[in-house]
């Protein structure tokens, strides 16, 4: 059988691409080596942050904006939501241009917004030790997407509506240009199909190392959830927001589900491989992020650690994502790129995907391939 459209990749930018092109009516096989959010993967993790804050970088604020509504109605289709609105906090410094630029674009996309200072936010959040912050802004209805469900509750819906899927390891590609006509599995299948969207996250330099080995540079990035005082509510939601501490590159969640406070340090680490790299949290991270909740979070300066994890970003050389046409395959798409802040994108990213192959969206110049570079200066978060 020949499709219309395969999928490489389900891991959000993929489930959704394929989800939105098969509502346009496309006949899609959507494929992953390991499954719909599995460990491996950049969606993979227990819980991702859905926020509108992106100080001056509006598309993307807007795009989330969108995608928050996508993923409601997905969620109402289920009944089952699988979104925590903890609220979104963002501890800002005296002088703090992004804080501000943040707040300007809340306003200019009319987003539900709080501008609280020092005092407010010490009434409202006893919890934190307000050391450095001078004021903060609070996303009311943003919160956390329960990510790995979410990715496996998206792939099972398209299924449901058509989407064929296959547990299956896609080979690199042995043709050089022109029209692609297949992809082989490594265990030797060929598929058929009129086009091809590689969403492969930080499997994307392996893919196509020539073209992608120097633009998307995967970083080992560590997790850790803190174990709240027995009885303890103050750490909860509905008490304690999801909280981003841009200035120090730091962000956490309440305890969610009993896993406990999480805490990351958002700072790129070692190069990592996704496939053969050891999953286990190193000593100089617990320490970081022991030493930042002793002062931000003084109450669980010595709470011990109840789960970690070991994920990667797939950065581009600004964060930017990469959406665009393989330059030598007129029928090969490239979607990843998602730079540690690309899960609550999925939907805008699967609509957007499914526009530009259906010939009806635009392509926007910061997500193409020609504007990436091979320096490194992170510019969105
Ligand atoms: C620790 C951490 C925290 C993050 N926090 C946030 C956050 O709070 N908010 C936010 O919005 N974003 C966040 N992100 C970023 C977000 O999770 C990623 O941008 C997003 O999940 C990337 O999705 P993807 O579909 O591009 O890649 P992936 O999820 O990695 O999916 C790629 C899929 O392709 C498959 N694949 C690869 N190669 C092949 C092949 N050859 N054949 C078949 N299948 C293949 C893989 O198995 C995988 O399932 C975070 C990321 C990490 C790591």
């Amino acid at each position: 059988m020949s499709y219309d459209i395969a999928v490489v990749g389900a891991g959000v930018f993929g489930v959704w691409t394929a989800h939105q092109l098969n509502l346009n009516g496309a006949t899609v096989l959507l494929l992953d080596a390991y499954g719909p959010g599995n460990s491996r993967a950049s969606s993979g993790g227990e819980s991702r942050i859905i926020r509108l804050g992106y100080g001056p970088d509006e598309i993307y604020s807007r795009s989330a904006q969108r995608s928050f509504v996508l993923w409601q109605q997905l969620f109402e289709n289920l009944r089952q939501s699988l979104l925590e609105t903890t609220g979104v906090l963002w501890l800002a410094r005296e002088h703090d241009p992004y804080a501000d630029a943040t707040l300007a674009t809340l306003e200019r996309i009319n987003a539900n917004r709080e501008r609280l200072d020092h005092d407010e936010l010490a009434r409202r959040f006893p919890q934190f030790d307000l050391a450095r912050v001078a004021w903060g802004i609070l996303e009311p209805d943003s919160g956390v997407l329960l990510a790995r469900r979410a990715v496996q509750a998206v792939a099972a819906q398209a299924r449901a509506n058509g989407v064929e899927y296959r547990e299956e390891a896609i080979a690199p590609l042995q043709a050089v240009h022109g029209r692609l006509k297949s992809i082989q599995t490594v265990s030797g299948k060929e598929i058929l199909a009129d086009r091809f969207v590689f969403a492969c996250g930080p499997w994307l330099p392996k893919m196509f190392p020539a073209l992608l080995g120097d633009l998307i540079h995967v970083t080992r990035q560590e997790v850790f959830f803190f174990g709240v005082p027995p009885g303890e509510s103050m750490f909860g939601r509905g008490a304690l927001p999801t909280w981003i501490d841009f200035n120090d590159l730091v962000y956490g969640m309440p305890n969610l589900d009993g896993r406990g406070v999480k805490l990351a340090i958002d700072e790129h680490g070692h190069e990592f491989d996704p496939d053969s790299g050891e999953r286990v949290v190193s000593t100089s991270g617990l320490k970081a992020a022991r030493e930042y909740l002793a002062q931000r979070l003084p109450r669980l300066a010595d709470a011990p650690v109840t789960e970690t994890r070991v994920c990667q970003y797939e950065n581009t050389w600004n964060g930017d994502f990469l959406i665009d046409r393989h330059p030598d395959f007129e029928n090969v798409w490239l979607v990843g790129g998602g730079s540690g802040h690309g899960f609550k994108h999925g939907p805008a990213v699967g609509e957007y995907v499914a526009g530009l192959i259906s010939g009806t969206g635009k392509l926007e110049t910061r997500f193409s391939l020609a504007s990436k570079k091979k320096v490194r200066e992170r510019k969105v978060f």
